[in-house]
């Protein structure tokens, strides 16, 4: 791990138990990075190392990364798919958006449908919102009894722990951007017709909690990042930061994870190709 990598991760990592006060992280922080163009210069090597690196992973087929990205409406959870990905071979990536949940998915618990889109051994799986939506907007909109989504902070943590006490290391960036920059982004959706489909006026009604979401984000920063399955606080109102971070942090943690192409068992001298 660079430097660079070590210090991201320490300014960005919420320590177990800690209190995250959103107000005091600023979602326009650039101080981690260098200008602006130069750093996307620097963001596109990375990603093309994920994808040397994910390719390790798929040959040695025995553990798995899952990225869970959480953040409320035009928060980039998309754009930033687009770019730290954007050089990973599709084999070896499966990328679940969770929208509202379905009758059947109604019919099972809140974390089945979250079980079965878990990525396969070898592979990244990239969360496009999560689990947490079950503690974020089940909670502000009162989806389910108080103290249902009360228990499940432990729920989540125990089952993140199954996850990679099997064989997967888990990611949980929280894609932190101020109430102005949703703002302008709405706007935008509204004025381009190319932007059009993403606008949702549910969005609107939303926003209208702000506040609500603001404090569910902390108390779900608070009660579930942990050792095994930590949460980062993204800067996000500018994306080259914010995809910079992220992918900062996905390279760093494969490299910790340093997965090896399998030893043959036979010699490739002793085949000659025809
Ligand atoms: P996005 O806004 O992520 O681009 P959609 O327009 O499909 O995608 O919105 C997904 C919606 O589904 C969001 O409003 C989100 O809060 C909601 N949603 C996701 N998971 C749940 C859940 N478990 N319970 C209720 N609503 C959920």
């Amino acid at each position: 791990m660079t430097d660079h990598e070590r210090a991201i991760i320490e300014r960005l990592r919420v320590k177990p138990g800690e209190h995250v006060r959103l107000k005091d992280r600023d979602p326009r922080d650039s101080s981690l990075f260098g200008a602006e163009q130069e750093t996307k210069t620097a963001t596109d090597a990375i990603a093309r190392d994920i994808d040397v690196l994910q390719d390790r992973l798929y040959a040695e087929g025995s553990r798995a990364l899952l990225v869970v990205l959480q953040g409320t409406d035009t928060s980039g959870k998309d754009g930033t798919i687009r770019t730290v990905f954007n050089a990973t071979g599709p084999l070896g990536v499966s990328v679940t958006a969770f929208g509202v949940p379905t009758t059947q998915e109604l019919a099972h618990d809140y974390l089945w449908r979250v079980h079965a889109a878990c990525p396969r051994r070898g592979t990244i799986g990239i969360f496009n919102r999560s689990h947490y939506e079950d503690v974020l907007i089940a909670k502000v909109r009162k989806l389910a009894p108080k103290e249902a989504v009360e228990q499940r902070y432990d729920q989540i943590n125990a089952f993140e722990r199954m996850l990679t006490e099997n064989g997967t290391t888990i990611l949980k960036f929280m894609l932190h951007i101020s109430n102005g920059e949703q703002k302008e982004r709405l706007q935008e959706r509204l004025d381009d017709p190319k932007k059009h489909w993403k606008f949702n006026p549910g969005d609107l009604e939303d926003r209208a909690f702000w506040n609500e979401y603001q404090e569910a984000y902390e108390t779900m920063l608070h009660r579930c990042s942990t050792q095994h399955a930590p949460w980062y606080v993204i800067p996000a109102d500018r994306k080259w930061v914010r995809n910079a971070a992220i992918a900062s942090i996905v390279k760093a943690t494969l490299e910790e994870m340093n997965p090896q192409y399998p030893k043959v068992s036979w010699n490739p001298d002793d085949f000659t190709i025809a």
